[in-house]
């Protein structure tokens, strides 16, 4: 299996980052990328408003969605309540992990609500801050959705019931095989982020899918060569992080 690519991007909303969304929507328009866009249907998190709510929002998300691009649901309000960094381990705040699993379920369900209310279908579950258990996993099942974008594995697989299409890299890499989901954060996009971005998906057009296209061949529950990769990339990922925190705190003394 060659090597493909999904893109994605979070905290989509009303007053998210407008001025740099419209250059990143025209390279995704001029390469026909057909990303993940994880929105926040409820956003409460004074850090994702960066712009003016935007009054045509839903409008906009609607014509994307009639486009063929996939809509995520990004949590519900974007608001952490636990300290419970949950199935993945590697951010301690959650907006689901630790909570019982009737809380969850009514906040998927509220999610779902106001998508549906304005003729939005999302397919897919994007946790902030990666950080949701198995009632999350649960409560996504019972409110009808069955695919999550998040997990370290090297392809999508079955695990828990549902199926997990991995999201691994947060700039584009040349890999030898495998589908790797690329996740980006434009509200806090400099210059130079959004020039390598444009380069980046000129040069791996070609190779980005969707993510409809990304789980059309999956039915195969992990494997231990899954299991393994997963593990491995976790630990090399968790460890770049506390190399890059540790030289942080140097430079700062
Ligand atoms: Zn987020």
């Amino acid at each position: 299996m060659k090597a493909r690519y999904l893109i994605r991007f979070d905290d989509i909303c009303p007053t998210m980052n407008w001025a740099i969304w419209e250059q990143v929507e025209r390279v995704l328009c001029d390469h026909h990328v057909m990303p993940i866009l994880a929105v926040v249907p409820d956003n409460r998190d004074p850090k994702l408003q960066v712009s003016l709510p935007r009054q045509d929002f839903w409008e906009w998300l609607r014509a994307k969605q009639q486009q063929g691009w996939t809509i995520g649901i990004h949590g519900y309000q974007h608001l952490y309540e636990t300290k419970d960094a949950g199935l993945l381990g590697v951010n301690a705040r959650s907006e689901f992990a630790g909570l019982p699993l009737e809380r969850q379920c009514e906040k998927i369900a509220r999610a779902l609500a106001i998508f549906h209310q304005q003729d939005i279908h999302p397919k897919v579950f994007v946790a902030p801050a990666h950080s949701f258990d198995r009632n999350t996993l649960v409560a996504l099942q019972a409110n009808g959705i069955d695919v999550i974008s998040d997990g370290f594995f090297w392809k999508p697989v079955r695990w828990l019931g549902i199926t997990w299409v991995p999201q691994q890299m947060w700039q584009f890499r040349a890999m030898p095989f495998g589908i790797w989901t690329i996740c980006y954060h434009h509200n806090r996009f400099a210059e130079n982020d959004l020039r390598r971005f444009a380069c980046d998906v000129t040069r791996f057009a070609s190779k980005i899918i969707s993510l409809d296209n990304a789980t059309q061949s999956m039915d195969k529950d992990r494997d231990i060569l899954d299991i393994t990769f997963y593990w491995l990339w976790r630990q090399t990922l968790l460890l770049k992080r506390s190399m890059k925190n540790t030289a942080r705190f140097w430079r700062r003394r």
